[in-house]
């Protein structure tokens, strides 16, 4: 098994550390190769995506990945920027499902701004399409171009699009992912008014009837907005595009307090997946020894029970970070008062201790 490491930018590099100890411990054997991607990558090779970077994501069965980005490359022209090794990688690996899980530690109750008795036990999965919708519709641009610039545009567009094989591809994903879970699936769309929405829920409703041990029903998104933040235990599974899912993932995130907590996975047809944390590259707090490294050592721990077939080991993992906060331990962005401070490091290597 084969593990592409890409820490990147800011504090990328400080949590994927502590991911690789993490894995290093478990006992497995697995092959670790490190690369440079985003800032880092563009500073030594003048690109975010080097060559090399992608040949090794591509060959490996997993990338393990930190977070990319600095202020200081937002005046860069825009395919050179950090952030497009993201998408870079999306594209080239075939990355189409996105899979946010919003978990509320009962530990870190107190951290989300929602009252306890609604978040105590959250475990929602938001599955995200990718790789179509508006973010990738064709035509798009703004009318009256002068030199590439748009001084006095007086409109803009973006075309929204979905075709039967994408919707139906991550309506299995997601059914699929319900059966092992409590059976139900809430299909995201805006039917009401776009037509590629009506088009999507048609398409799910369809994929549905090959799942008939799992309850499917559709809300619209500003619905689902609400629905979130008033009741969000209704929900188990939701599926939805991705513009809507970009958005709905941030807010299902924020549910749960600290964003330093969350893990994603995005993965192809093959189960080939990037893993990553939720959160970016943090500049504000890079190098001070200070991020919270779960949400990095958890996404290892999906990456483990997805792509790499360890479904043990996964859950080992998450049953060492569970500990962890049971004893107290608290990196600053989740600290409460009655609880002992750690840094990244510290927090790194509790994990490998409860793992022991
Ligand atoms: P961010 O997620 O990096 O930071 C938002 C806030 O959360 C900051 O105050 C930060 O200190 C805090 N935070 C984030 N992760 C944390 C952790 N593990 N522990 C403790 N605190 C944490 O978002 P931003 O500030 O909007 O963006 C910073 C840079 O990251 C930008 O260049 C942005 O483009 C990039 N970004 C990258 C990714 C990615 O690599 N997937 C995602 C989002 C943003």
């Amino acid at each position: 098994m084969k593990i592409a490491i890409l820490p990147g930018d800011g504090i990328g590099t400080e949590i994927v550390a502590e991911a690789v100890k993490v894995l290093k411990v478990l006992g497995l054997n697995f092959e670790m190769e490190t690369a440079l991607v985003g800032g880092a990558a563009y500073e030594a090779h003048g690109h975010p995506l080097p060559d090399a970077t992608l040949k090794l994501a591509k060959e490996a069965d997993a990338v393990l990945f930190g977070a990319v980005g600095d202020w200081k490359y937002d005046t860069l022209d825009r395919p050179l920027r950090p952030e497009q090794a993201i998408l870079g990688l999306r594209k080239n690996l075939g990355l189409f499902a996105n899979f946010r899980p919003a978990i509320c530690y009962e530990q870190l109750v107190d951290a989300s701004s929602l009252k306890p008795e609604l978040i105590a036990g959250l475990d929602i999965l938001i599955i995200r399409e990718l790789t179509g919708d508006i973010y990738f519709g064709q035509p798009r641009g703004r009318r009256t171009a002068v030199d590439g610039h748009f001084p006095g545009s007086e409109e803009a567009f973006d075309t929204m699009r979905y075709s039967r094989p994408e919707i139906e591809r991550i309506a299995h994903v997601a059914f699929q992912a319900a059966q092992k879970r409590s059976k139900r699936v809430t299909s995201v769309d805006k039917a009401n008014v776009l037509e590629t929405f009506q088009f999507w829920k048609d398409v799910v409703t369809e994929v549905g009837t090959q799942y008939p041990d799992v309850a499917l029903d559709h809300m619209y998104v500003d619905n689902a907005a609400m629905q979130l933040v008033k009741a969000p235990k209704k929900f188990d599974v939701v599926v939805t595009g991705n513009m809507f899912g970009d958005i709905l993932s941030d807010e299902a995130a924020m549910l749960t307090g600290s964003i330093g907590m969350l893990p994603s996975a995005s993965l192809n047809s093959s189960n080939q997946g990037l893993y990553e944390p939720s959160h970016g590259s943090a500049p504000d707090i890079a190098g001070k020894g200070i991020a919270n490294p779960l949400a990095t050592i958890l996404s290892a721990a999906m990456m483990l029970r997805f792509s790499l077939n360890q479904p043990q080991a996964a859950d080992r993992i998450e049953a060492a970070v569970k500990g962890v906060l049971s004893q107290g331990l608290r990196t600053t962005d989740i600290y409460s008062a009655g609880c002992t401070r750690v840094g990244t490091a510290q927090m790194g290597d509790a994990v490998v201790k409860a793992l022991a």
